[in-house]
């Protein structure tokens, strides 16, 4: 199947998810996760209609966003961010999803500062608290977003999670309801510098139960771009 039938199964997928769910299926964003695929393969997804893109290595950004890859969608950075690539990155994504660290946060905060513009974040959480991931556990993501005031090079925009690897479906249900629970708990503290409108989390294998469970926008690469084949 070709990318654009692969995202029109996925948009009939979402949209019943999000019925099943008692939702509005226009509450859902769709972020192509665009890793290991090039700004023609990415162009093709934009074309299809995606609602933004997700890119995970600096390398990457860099090399498709001259080529015009993103062009007309906004694109994100959605994996793990080195503090020394922190300038490659700031003002020129609408959405880093993946703050995972105080270090990373005091780092783009500053870098966007330097550069007079306000960048967009999200917290990552570490909601399965897996020793061996980043991300903030779900207590600090809390005292974070209260703190926040004194970020002002950035605006905290929502929160995003990789739940455990799974066995089954339904498995995630669980950590994507105390995400949820995580998200309105802060959005109905006002803190300063807080905006809670991005609830990121489902990817291909299960982002009909994070719809169930009140993701806001799901991050799809192999559901569109088919498998990824790593070099060996
Ligand atoms: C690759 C990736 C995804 C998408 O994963 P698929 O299982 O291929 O849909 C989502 N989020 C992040 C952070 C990723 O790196």
């Amino acid at each position: 199947m070709s990318i654009a039938e692969n995202i029109s199964v996925l948009r009939q997928r979402m949209d019943a998810a999000a019925r099943a769910a008692g939702r509005d299926p226009a509450e859902i964003l769709l972020c192509a996760a665009t890793k290991m695929n090039d700004a023609e393969r990415v162009k093709e997804a934009v074309a299809a209609g995606v609602d933004c893109c997700g890119e995970n290595r600096v390398q990457e950004l860099v090399q498709k966003k001259p080529l015009g890859a993103y062009e007309g969608k906004p694109v994100h950075f959605i994996g793990h961010l080195q503090t020394n690539k922190v300038n490659k990155v700031v003002g020129q994504v609408d959405l880093i999803q993946s703050v995972d660290r105080m270090e990373l946060l005091e780092a783009v905060n500053k870098t966007a500062l330097r550069l007079g513009v306000r960048q967009e974040i999200l917290l990552e959480v570490n909601i399965g608290e897996e020793p061996q991931k980043g991300g903030f556990t779900p207590a600090e993501t809390l005292a974070l977003a209260g703190q926040m005031g004194a970020y002002p090079g950035v605006f905290l925009r929502g929160l995003m999670a990789i739940p455990p690897v799974s066995e089954k479906k339904g498995d995630n249900c669980k950590y994507f309801a105390k995400m949820r629970n995580l998200f309105i708990d802060i959005d109905g503290k006002k803190y300063d510098n807080v905006s809670m409108v991005c609830l990121s989390m489902g990817m291909s294998d299960d982002f009909e139960d994070a719809i169930a469970e009140g993701s806001t926008m799901i991050r799809i690469g192999t559901a569109i771009f088919g498998a990824r084949h790593y070099p060996a």
